[in-house]
């Protein structure tokens, strides 16, 4: 996968407009996570030095295409000022006179941010008329926002063809990461899949046994495919009406020689809340009024293995309901031997999505993977191999 990125661009006294992920939580009129922000980082400091116009473009929430106060980006120039320690400016518009004139104000090395590209209905249309307002302030296109490249839009697409574009260093850095799990990893490669359900994650699935020597299903979604070979399940979260599909996903991952790995043994409980009593059986033996809320010690035991013989690991969704102690444990055990054997140099792992990016943070190894991505949807679209529009448009 090959693509530009900021050591090809000539940015010196340029006009570089960077499309960034500044979509921030907020509580009390202040960014109350700056994790967005410290990402962007690199790319922003880096153009600075390099004698850049450093012309910021981002979306915040959802404001449909109308100009809503709640949304605007004013919110964040503090925040973003203080992580850059730079001035940053601000223009009250993305496009238009008032972008104009802050940028024509700006000198060599400045920071400015503009207002909500979605406050105007041409960004999510990916407008040609609206990407070449936007494409009229620049002269250079950075994007650094992986986490928006699933969607075509003006300010992530569209002003890719009409500027010469560039990954910005957090773009690069994710593409990289993924190049090493997916895209040419060293194998064995070995994917974790687990979270609720096997419907909204169908796409994933059918992917990943093309591309990956074993497949571990943990979570929900292993009770579909274990009641779908003829276990009872009892009251468990399962998609009953799924089953043929599961057979089919079985069935054709024996055609390209993945393996499936399924628990053999699960944590039950009566109902779904902490510290609920629990009590460990056989995938054969699962009282028909418990639910499984975790994979139990032999297949932590058996993915555990599974994972020493593979050099690659990428993994999204939890093995089981870890919201919930002690249904965490599995998710806590697995996450802390991927962490060991990626410190060991014996293995590049990459996980992502929501909650798996909260489990692994509540299993205290967010620093010890490879890499852990963010992004959500387009981790997920990603993991999908679906294209990702954002990107292909960066492609050298
Ligand atoms: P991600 O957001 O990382 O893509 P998902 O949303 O697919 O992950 O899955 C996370 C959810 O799956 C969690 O809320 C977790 O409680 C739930 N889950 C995992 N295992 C089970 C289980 N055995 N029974 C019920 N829910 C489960
Ligand atoms: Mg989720």
């Amino acid at each position: 996968m090959a693509f530009r990125t900021l050591d090809n661009a000539d940015v010196q006294s340029k006009r570089v407009l960077v499309r960034v992920d500044l979509n921030v939580p907020v509580a009390d009129g202040q960014v109350s996570d700056v994790t967005r922000i410290e990402r962007i980082l690199p790319t922003i400091q880096e153009l600075h030095k390099k004698g850049a116009k450093t012309i910021l473009l981002a979306h915040f929430g959802r404001p449909k295409g109308e100009a809503v106060a709640e949304f605007s980006l004013k919110v964040v120039v503090s925040a973003l000022h203080k992580a850059l320690g730079l001035k940053v400016a601000f223009a009250e518009d993305c496009i238009g006179e008032k972008a104009a004139a802050a940028v024509s104000a700006m000198q060599d090395g400045d920071v400015l941010l503009l207002e909500n590209t979605r406050f105007h209905k041409g960004e999510e249309k990916n407008d040609p008329e609206f990407a070449k307002a936007l494409a009229a302030n620049g002269d250079i296109y950075v994007n650094d926002a992986f986490s928006a490249a699933h969607r075509a839009h003006a300010s992530t697409e569209g002003l890719a063809h009409l500027l010469p574009g560039f990954a910005g260093r957090a773009m690069q850095g994710e593409l990289e990461a993924l190049e090493k799990g997916l895209g040419a990893p060293v194998r064995p490669v070995v994917a974790i899949v687990g979270g609720a359900k096997v419907s909204t994650k169908l796409d994933l699935l059918s992917n990943l046994i093309e591309k990956v020597d074993a497949l571990v299903i943990g979570g929900g979604m292993a009770n579909t495919f274990l009641a779908a070979l003829g276990h009872d399940v009892g009251k468990s979260l399962c998609e009953h009406d799924l089953a043929d599909t599961a057979r089919a996903i079985m069935a054709k991952a024996e055609t390209t020689k993945c393996a499936i790995i399924l628990p053999v043994d699960a944590v039950v409980a009566w109902h779904f809340a902490a510290d609920a009593p629990h009590q460990t059986y056989g995938v054969d033996a699962i009282p028909s009024d418990g639910m499984m809320l975790d994979v139990g010690a032999q297949s932590v035991e058996r993915i555990a293995s599974v994972i020493d013989d593979a050099s690659t690991l990428i993994w999204n969704g939890p093995l089981g309901a870890f919201e919930l102690h002690p249904f965490d444990a599995s998710t806590v055990a697995i996450a802390r031997h991927v962490a060991e054997r990626t410190r060991l140099g014996k293995l590049v792992s990459v996980g992502g999505g929501g909650d798996t990016v909260a489990a692994l943070n509540h299993a205290k190894v967010a620093d010890d993977f490879t890499y852990i991505s963010t992004a959500g949807g387009a981790f997920l679209e990603w993991m999908e191999g679906k294209p990702l529009p954002g990107v292909d448009a960066l492609k050298a």
